[in-house]
């Protein structure tokens, strides 16, 4: 997983909690992306901050609030930081990469092979193989290597229909902010903005109030007229210069007296970004869907209701403006697990502000609560896939409820293959036909790979397996299966229960019918006898 955020945090630990080895790569030193230390934005969700009672996320985001709440009564930032990383270091499965960017990545048939992450602080390059990646990066980085589609900008109504859409597309997007926070030192606190700061004028606060002076405004936003990714350098810039503008019109305008004793003590200087990228998936969510003027999804696994919040992408340099118009839905509203994966790369999904939906949607879709239930969700998803032999591209996952996957269908496989019952149990899918299917079985990290010709071989209802593969001797090797016949990739076979076994087993051989499989193996301490070499 690339990205650090309240997505890529909920869905690391969701992953991890399932059973999955999590590596979690984030560019920063600090998780919580825009709710961290670093930017400091409130997590809200679908109760529109009290707009719209009773709601409330449940799942890792409860836990986090709770455990915030309990632990960090004082409302620190640093400690929400710290207790997200708590978190994450208490989970034996997850591998926590800090200040590693994610910067390139490998792909081939559509599928990501590896990628690459640099840590340049510590002078390390990780080459991450994995047979599911999840982009929580906010800006699609992952997706971007990968070669995924990829949305810019706002639509034109006539797209999708969106009456909230305008006429014609642009590439335009909200824009990005920087926060500060301030207090009453007792005494007088002069200021003096330094040259380079705007000059701020009461015209153009007609529709921003400067009431309150402890925690900025998330008004001071700018640059959504430009490519927030690679114009971030003078985005920052320009909002500092308009930070310490207001400021400047706050303490120095004589408007506000009251703040002669008020100091800033923090400035933000990693803007919070609100839009960037957003990944293609196989369903592209739309306002219909928000406003449930679609038909149900049989595949949600995530819930959001923060309104459709959209704001002029100048921000700050359209005073004639108000700073945000938001229309809430009337009611909150599902999200399905096929927006949640991208529709050309198969092995990889997204959660976070770059799900799949237009920008109208996505303008709801993008509150952190929201953010973190997906994260939930795409990390839940990856595990159910990888342990039931899936890939996240299986359009037809059925499941509902909030931040849950039920059990799922599997359609492009014609074998569930699942590890939970006996060692190996083989079922043939209801209405699924074929006759013979080429299968590789392979190893991650071990020395020994599969003889050629291994298949699975399966006639009617009578399927005969066969299967050869060694075992990491350090126990963390998952045995894989590739059906080439079907362009798969490597399919896990490996479930928890046979992971405490698996150093027991180094080959096995399944013949029979297909709800009674006859099982034999070849125990690894006699591998051993045979393959005597140190793994490679
Ligand atoms: C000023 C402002 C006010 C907002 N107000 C609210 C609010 O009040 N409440 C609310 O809930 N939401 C609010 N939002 C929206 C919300 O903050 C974002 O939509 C949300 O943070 C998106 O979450 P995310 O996890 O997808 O991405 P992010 O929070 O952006 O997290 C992504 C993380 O990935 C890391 N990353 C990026 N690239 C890489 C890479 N290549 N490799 C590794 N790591 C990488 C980033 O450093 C970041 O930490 C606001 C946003 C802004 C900017």
């Amino acid at each position: 997983m690339a990205g650090g955020g309240m997505a890529g945090v909920c869905a690391a630990l969701a992953a991890a909690r399932h059973g999955a080895k999590v590596v979690l790569a984030q560019d920063r030193s600090r998780l919580g992306g825009n709710a961290s230390s670093e930017v400091k934005m409130h997590v809200v969700g679908a109760d529109c901050s009290g707009g719209r009672p009773g709601w409330r996320e449940g799942g890792l985001i409860e836990e986090l609030r709770l455990d915030d709440a309990a632990h960090n009564p004082q409302r620190s930032w640093e400690l929400w930081d710290l207790l997200l990383y708590d978190k994450l270091k208490r989970e034996p499965n997850v591998t926590l990469l800090l200040d590693s960017p994610l910067f390139a990545a490998e792909t081939r048939d559509d599928a990501i092979q590896r990628v690459l992450v640099r840590c340049d602080k510590t002078e390390h390059l990780y080459r991450i193989r994995a047979p599911l990646y999840i982009d929580c990066t906010g800006d699609s980085r992952l997706a971007l290597e990968a070669g995924a589609e990829q949305r810019w900008g706002r639509e034109a109504q006539s797209e999708f229909n969106e009456s909230l859409a305008r006429a014609a597309a642009d590439r335009q997007t909200l824009g990005s902010s920087l926060l500060f926070t301030a207090r009453d030192y007792g005494r007088p606190v002069p200021f003096t903005p330094p040259p380079w700061a705007r000059k701020v004028t009461k015209a153009q606060l007609q529709f921003r109030s400067v009431r309150s002076w402890e925690y900025g405004y998330w008004w001071i936003e700018w640059g959504g007229q430009l490519d927030t990714i690679r114009d971030n350098e003078r985005i920052r810039f320009e909002l500092l210069a308009i930070v310490l503008g207001v400021w400047d019109y706050i303490k120095n305008s004589g408007d506000k007296p009251d703040s002669a004793h008020w100091g800033m003590d923090w400035v933000g200087m990693i803007p919070g970004k609100r839009e960037s990228r957003r990944v293609v998936g196989d369903h592209l969510l739309t306002q219909h869907d928000l406003e449930g003027k679609t038909p149900a999804f049989a595949d949600a696994v995530a819930m959001g209701g923060w309104p459709l919040d959209d704001h002029p992408p100048s921000g700050f340099d359209q005073p004639e403006e108000r700073p945000a118009r938001q229309i809430q839905t009337a009611a909150p509203y599902n999200i399905p697990l096929r927006s949640l994966y991208s529709r050309n790369i198969r092995n990889l999904l997204m959660a976070g502000r770059n799900i799949s939906a237009s920008h109208v949607a996505f303008t709801s879709t993008r509150v952190m609560a929201t953010c973190a239930v997906v994260g939930q969700a795409a990390g839940t998803a990856a595990v159910h896939a990888f342990f039931q032999g899936m890939l996240p591209d299986v359009a037809t996952f059925t499941g509902q409820g909030r931040g849950q996957i039920r059990e799922a269908n599997l359609v492009k496989l014609p074998l569930f293959i699942s590890m939970f019952r006996d060692v190996l149990s083989v079922q043939r899918i209801k209405d699924t036909y074929f006759h013979l299917v080429d299968a590789r079985f392979g190893i991650g990290k071990g020395k020994f790979t599969a003889l050629s010709g291994d298949a699975i071989a399966m006639e009617s209802d009578v399927m005969t397996l066969r299967g050869f593969g060694s075992v990491d001797f350090d126990l963390n090797c998952d045995l894989f299966l590739s059906l080439p016949s079907f362009g798969l990739p490597q399919i896990p076979l490996i479930s928890p229960f046979l992971r405490r076994i698996i150093d027991n087993i180094a080959a096995f051989h399944v013949t029979g019918p297909l709800d009674e499989p006859q099982i034999s193996y070849v125990l690894m301490r006699d591998l051993q006898m045979l393959f005597r070499s140190e793994p490679k």
